[in-house]
């Protein structure tokens, strides 16, 4: 067990506790017969943390790619002789609005640290617009657009992590225990729609925010 217990996990996002789907025997329920049966590893596909993608498990519930057993991540059934469909690459919805896509994926930490950086970075904007001028020491300058560009990049790059791991999060939640019966396009499909909420909501905002500035902050000078 030590190559287990000491094994270092990456840096994830932390989606409902799946890992141990297989750790004792799985037991799953046919929706139509009502017939318990008990899941093979090796006829399901998890969630690989270290590859980043749907593999196929092992007997041993292992990724086929020999990362162990705590790397996968929630369960699928697939035919064995079906590749592990691939899952799309960038999540619109999480980049755009990590609050709200996140609440609704058990992602509550996105919108706590989301939230405050969007506020920030609009005071360090206003900052860097209104108080910072021609009389303003050099070195004093220096520091809030430095720490403006940091911020807005810093705020970018957060927002492109939640888009680029958001799809391994939602589908560990959808294949939590492999007892999900939904299939994988309705699956996509359906987190799509979160697109429809998200990507407008941020551009009304956005433009709620240039509208404040234009209208009710003093005219830049
Ligand atoms: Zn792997």
């Amino acid at each position: 067990m030590d190559d287990i217990t000491t094994n270092t996990t990456p840096l994830q996002v932390e989606a409902p506790s799946s890992h141990d789907v297989f750790a004792s025997d799985a037991i799953r329920t046919d929706s139509n017969t009502s017939v318990q049966q008990r899941m093979q590893p090796e006829d399901t596909i998890g969630f690989c943390l270290e590859c980043g993608r749907l593999v196929r498990r092992d007997e041993r519930a292992q990724c086929v790619n020999g990362h162990p057993l705590q790397a996968v991540m929630g369960a699928q059934v697939v035919a064995p002789d079906v590749e592990p469909p691939e899952l799309p690459r960038f999540n619109w919805a999480a980049f755009f609005m990590p609050p709200i896509w996140g609440a609704a994926h058990g992602i509550y930490f996105a919108g706590l640290v989301v939230i405050p950086l969007w506020l920030f970075l609009d005071s360090a904007i206003q900052a860097a617009v209104y108080k910072v001028g021609a009389g303003t020491p050099l070195l004093s300058r220096i520091i809030v657009y430095t720490v403006t560009v940091l911020l807005i990049a810093g705020t970018l790059g957060l927002m492109t992590w939640f888009g680029r791991t958001a799809w391994g999060v939602a589908w560990r939640r959808e294949y939590v225990d492999g007892t999900s019966t939904r299939p994988f396009d309705e699956f996509v499909k359906r987190e799509k729609r979160w697109y429809w909420l998200c990507m407008p909501l941020f551009f009304l905002l956005l433009g709620g925010a240039i509208a404040y500035w234009k209208y009710y902050l003093p005219p830049i000078i």
